[in-house]
């Protein structure tokens, strides 16, 4: 019997039992935006991993919820390199694994078919909040992990889980957590959260991901709104806060902020290969989109290239005055703001960027525009060819049909920062139970309960294939 025929053979047998375990850790409301449930929760967390057998901590910072740390011990490598089962928890091999014991809220809640915290299964489909994002990953990895010792002993490395719980609002405090308690967090390598099985079935897996400037910028001219029959001779907040927000992006669609695109770091000669295989079906994305075309003309190479690598400037709200759809109101409004963000690329830095925005503002004539930042986070992006990125990719590439996708950053943007930089640990975000129709943030999220069964058994595979490297 191969290995995975053995795991397959676990997982089927003690399947039912998963699928308990993660209704139950879905039936806790740990929602940190309104601060609810996420005692219970990590009590919840804590007493598996116990169970288990890890050593448990809790990782403190005044202000955050508790971030724990579950650590698991291997026994001697089966190559005898590394690990040792009588040493202290860090010794040998440490592979680390990021998850997040929170979710979003449920509003809108009249949308659900079925209570948010009341797990239930339809057409083969587990629906609850968080089951995607990411307790369906987190209970598949602790599953998994029972899955590898039950099919091929202890494992040869230490296991530390590294779970925080304000991930839904910004991992605001994470950062502080990564710097007040590094020694404690020190691996060779992290699995990151859970990237996604795609429409046709693909696994796809990533390395890093963009950051994000996010800043609102108000401009108040006047005492109160004044009748517009005066705008020959009162200047206007709001044409004067859409010349600035104008200035932000030039003629050519570029960024105009000066030193803008300075760190920004191009693809790597790696990631060539990886490129090429990226799936993208352009004439879906038009089609679900109802445009003819994409920004700037991209197609092809270039627009995977864009996709990855290009830093951007989006206008995500722009309020001012009346508006009120289909009626008038002949108004001078006294204030105008927007909100802006910006996804960066390696090596920008989001408080950089800032300040240069700052700058750019003051030199154009905009030194009246205020601006505040809303949230800041660094991009990050960690090697393609490390042992994990190998061992992931190799066993997602034998478990599936499709071959992986492999994206060296995707476009969106999470805390990986504090992990892959400050502490210096590379990362690798393989394929987990998300696929793009899981509904995650929104209403009746849902796991197909086979992609659930499949990331317990590729999981506890590539666990065994990062052993033997
Ligand atoms: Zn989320």
């Amino acid at each position: 019997m191969t290995e995975h025929a053995k795991i397959r053979q676990f997982v089927e047998t003690n399947g039912r039992r998963f699928v308990d375990t993660l209704k139950e850790a879905c039936s806790f409301p740990s929602i940190s935006a309104e601060g609810l449930g996420l005692e219970q929760m990590s009590d919840w967390l804590e007493d598996r991993f116990k169970g288990m057998g890890a050593t448990v901590s809790r990782l403190e910072v005044a202000g955050a919820p508790p971030a724990l740390l579950g650590e698991f011990r291997g026994m001697a490598s089966r190559s005898g390199s590394s690990g040792s089962g009588s040493g202290p928890p860090d010794s040998g091999r440490t592979l680390m694994i990021y998850d997040h014991y929170d979710v979003q809220p449920v509003d809108p809640i009249d949308l659900w078919h079925s209570p948010p915290f009341e797990p239930a299964e339809r057409d083969g489909r587990i629906f609850a909040r968080g089951v995607a994002d990411n307790k369906g990953d987190l209970v598949a990895r602790l599953c998994a992990l029972e899955t590898y010792r039950e099919v091929f002993g202890e494992l040869p490395f230490n296991v530390k889980f590294f779970v925080e719980g304000e991930e839904e609002t910004g991992s605001l405090h994470f950062e502080q957590i990564c710097r007040a308690h590094a020694d404690r967090l020190q691996a060779d390598h992290c699995v990151w959260e859970g990237w996604r099985i795609d429409h046709e079935g693909r696994p796809e897996l990533v390395y890093g991901c963009k950051g994000l400037l996010y800043v609102e910028l108000r401009c108040r001219m006047l005492t109160y709104d004044q009748h517009s029959s005066n705008a020959c001779y009162i200047p206007s907040a709001a044409w004067h806060l859409l010349r600035a927000v104008a200035s932000v992006k030039g003629a050519d669609d570029k960024v105009a902020i000066l030193g803008f695109y300075d760190d920004a770091r191009g693809p790597q000669p790696e990631d060539a290969p990886l490129l090429e295989r990226l799936p993208f079906d352009e004439a879906a994305e038009l089609k679900r989109l109802g445009i003819t075309a994409f920004a700037d003309g991209l197609t092809g190479m270039e627009l995977r290239k864009a996709l990855i690598y290009n830093p951007t400037a989006n206008i995500a709200g722009f309020v001012t005055g009346y508006t009120v759809p289909g009626a008038a109101k002949t108004v001078l409004p006294a204030e105008a703001m927007a909100k802006l963000d910006f996804r960066l690329v390696p090596d920008q830095d989001a408080g950089d960027i800032a300040r240069k925005l700052r700058r750019h503002l003051d030199d154009n004539g905009f030194a009246d525009v205020e601006l505040e930042t809303i949230g800041e986070e660094n991009p990050s992006r960690s090697p393609t060819d490390s042992i994990l990125g190998r061992a992931i990719e190799s066993e997602a590439a034998s478990w599936w049909p499709l071959e992986p996708a492999v994206w060296p950053l995707m476009p969106a943007t999470g805390p990986m920062y504090p992990v892959a930089r400050l502490l210096g640990i590379p990362i690798c975000s393989p394929p987990g139970v998300t696929r793009p129709d899981s509904a995650i943030h929104a209403p009746n999220e849902q796991i197909r309960v086979d992609d659930f069964y499949d990331v317990i058994g590729y999981t506890a595979a590539y666990l065994s294939a990062y052993g033997e490297f």
